[in-house]
């Protein structure tokens, strides 16, 4: 998606050599036109496809995902990853290794928000070693709903998430992949 890459190109600082940080127009200020179009691309990808909720973690998927399921006319639903009284005790669970907090946390979503067959598209900002977006499968599969897919802005196509998904036969629709940085230069694929 050329606007995503170019924005990428303008505005995104790499950190560590690996993390790309997308703070300006992603992760802490929200660009909501981009997004607008980033939403209107995954439904295009996936407009064959039934939908009936978005599903993605807090807190950095939860702008793109909400103009995804504005898109798909569906709810979307974001796990969470702390204890709340807002959350009912009554949930699934998963837990995920976070390389960019270097920590383990868990991911909870109520079983309420997640029914028997019904058909889940994950969404998330990036896709690196693939941790997060498994939590949620194992969350989707826990709950005995159907996995559609999975949509994710920035695939880091350097680290194991995507073709891991891709061998497992899930259908992956990144919106740009980033193929490697070298000397703090992105490179897309
Ligand atoms: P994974 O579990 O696929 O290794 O990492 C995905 C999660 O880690 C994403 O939900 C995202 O929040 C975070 N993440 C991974 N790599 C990056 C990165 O380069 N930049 C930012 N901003 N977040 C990242």
């Amino acid at each position: 998606m050329d606007i995503l890459k170019e924005r990428i190109k303008e505005d995104a600082k790499v950190l560590d050599g690996q993390v790309v940080k997308v703070d300006s127009f992603l992760n802490h200020q929200v660009d909501i036109d981009l997004l607008n179009e980033m939403g209107k691309e995954f439904k295009e990808r996936f407009k064959d496809e039934k939908i009936d909720k978005i599903l993605t973690a807090e807190v950095s998927g939860i702008a793109i995902a909400c103009i995804v399921a504005q898109y798909f006319k569906v709810p979307m639903v974001f796990a969470r990853k702390t204890e709340s009284k807002n959350l009912d005790s009554d949930k699934y669970e998963s837990e995920v290794y976070s390389y960019t907090k270097g920590r383990t946390y868990k991911v909870m979503v109520s079983k309420r928000y997640l029914k028997k067959d019904k058909n889940i598209l994950i969404i998330d900002d990036f896709l690196a070693n693939g941790k997060a977006v498994e939590s949620l499968i194992d969350i989707v599969n826990k709950g005995q709903a159907n996995l559609i897919g999975v949509g994710v802005a920035i695939e880091k196509g350097f680290q194991a998430g995507g073709k891991t998904l891709r061998k497992n036969g899930i259908k992956l629709e990144s919106l740009t992949i980033i193929d490697s940085i070298e000397n703090g230069q992105v490179r897309f694929r």
